[in-house]
């Protein structure tokens, strides 16, 4: 079989969702593999991820916010030179907004638990599980064990709760990661939860034997899916509400792009290689 796009062999659970929300979207940044521009919202949440990482690295009992805002200034000494803060090019009035935005989201968090009460067991765990010919990765924010022993998969959150509407599609995604924990560890997690630090809000999920079921199916399925448009080049663009936040707009046959000249003009559009000199 002569496939006219590479097919992947591995892929993280928010990609295989990516397919389903627009395949067009799916080829440029899994196919082609095309780097995304960072954003200040992705930017911002990986910064704090970063600063509870350090954090859990330290014993239970050095988990204090002077502890945090330790780690917070190890986490903005490493992003000042990290290609994902620099290429936002802020100024110096929009950098001191991020960092103290930042801030308050770690703030936010002690509002939320006491992390020198949190068994963790694992601090972004990379776990990867094979589903048919694909290898599926993920990468949990925390596994811990609850007071009975059993898993808790915690996810941070630094946008905004879905609303009512979407709160099933966004709890799908995170079905994944009990899957992944099955396939890896032997042990189905009691409970995920997404936890919103800008809300306070902590949205919690029981994974069943059907839920994690229907994960296998659901990404079987979607594997096919992928390899056929590979196997024909057919991803079908899928105008909605992700268009507005689509690093990809400029070359999607929907807004009268062509997708053949991504590859090249994206990173130069992007700022992540310097513009050709002039013939
Ligand atoms: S602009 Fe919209 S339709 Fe086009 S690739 Fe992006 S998300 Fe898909």
């Amino acid at each position: 079989m002569k496939f006219m796009l590479p097919v992947p062999t591995s892929l993280s659970p928010s990609r295989v969702e990516g397919f389903t929300s627009c395949p067009m979207a799916f080829r440029f940044a899994s196919i082609e593999r095309i780097p995304e521009p960072p954003s200040t919202h992705t930017t911002k949440g990986s910064l704090v991820h970063r600063v509870l990482e350090l954090l859990f690295v330290n014993a239970q009992d050095r988990r204090t916010m002077a502890d945090a805002r330790v780690a917070f200034e190890q986490a903005v000494a490493e992003y000042r030179v990290d290609p994902e803060l620099v290429l936002l090019r802020l100024d110096a009035d929009a950098e001191e907004a991020f960092f103290a935005d930042a801030w308050s989201l770690v703030e936010a968090y002690y509002r939320m638990e006491d992390p020198s009460s949190i068994r963790e067991i694992g601090i972004e765990l990379r776990l990867e599980a094979q589903v048919g010919s694909l290898s599926l990765r993920g990468i949990i924010d925390r596994l811990e064990l609850d007071a009975e022993g059993r898993l808790i998969v915690t996810d941070y959150k630094t946008g905004r709760p879905p609303g009512l509407r979407y709160e099933q599609s966004r709890l799908s995604g995170v079905h994944f990661y009990s899957f992944l924990c099955e396939q890896v560890l032997g042990q189905r997690p009691a409970a995920i939860r997404l936890m919103y630090l800008r809300d306070g809000e902590t949205i919690t999920a029981t994974p069943s034997e059907q839920s994690v079921r229907f994960i296998s199916t659901r990404t079987n399925a979607v594997w096919k899916a992928v390899e056929r448009a590979c196997l024909t080049d057919s991803f079908q663009a899928r105008p909605g509400g992700l268009c507005k936040s689509c690093a990809f707009q400029a070359w999607c046959p929907a807004f009268g792009g062509d997708p053949a000249r991504a590859a090249a003009e994206a990173p130069v559009r992007f700022g992540m290689v310097p513009e050709p000199a002039p013939a």
